[in-house]
């Protein structure tokens, strides 16, 4: 049996925090458990989740807290937790969306999707307005970071 993630927002359900462990018990990497803490992002608006491998950090988008949301949630859990297991099994020099995370989705039952169109996602998401607004060019170095965590 593992410890729970570090930090797990109470407005995530239980269920998630066993589907963390079931994931990364399927994955071999029981031990990452404890290390990763999981946060709920009001200001992130163009990405639905982000993973920081040196944090062992998984921000998700709040508006994955609507209920209508709930089936994406857990893939967007997923999807993240599978970056940080696959860079702890293959080091960080490995794509961050390549073979061995497309791996890692498979054997938990989801397809290694890199986006989601706009159109199929519940109507409590506003990426697409987000997008559409005036953003400041990143500097190379934040596109590189951005690329990193993938
Ligand atoms: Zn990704």
């Amino acid at each position: 049996m593992s410890a729970p993630p570090r930090l797990w927002p109470s407005e995530l359900s239980p269920a998630l925090c066993r589907d963390i462990r079931g994931w990364c018990e399927l994955w071999n990497v029981p031990h990452i458990v404890p290390e990763i803490s999981v946060a709920i992002s009001r200001r992130m608006t163009t990405s639905l989740g982000r993973a920081s491998y040196t944090k062992m950090l998984i921000k998700l988008q709040h508006t994955l807290l609507d209920p209508s949301a709930a089936q994406l949630l857990r893939e967007v859990l997923c999807h993240e937790l599978a970056h940080l297991a696959a860079y702890r099994l293959h080091g960080k020099r490995i794509r961050p969306h390549g073979c061995q995370w497309r791996a890692l989705l498979v054997a938990a039952g989801y397809p290694p999707k890199v986006t989601i169109a706009a159109e199929t996602l519940p109507k409590c998401f506003h990426i697409g307005a987000a997008r559409k607004r005036r953003r400041p060019r990143r500097s190379a170095w934040k596109r590189l970071k951005r690329w990193v965590l993938g």
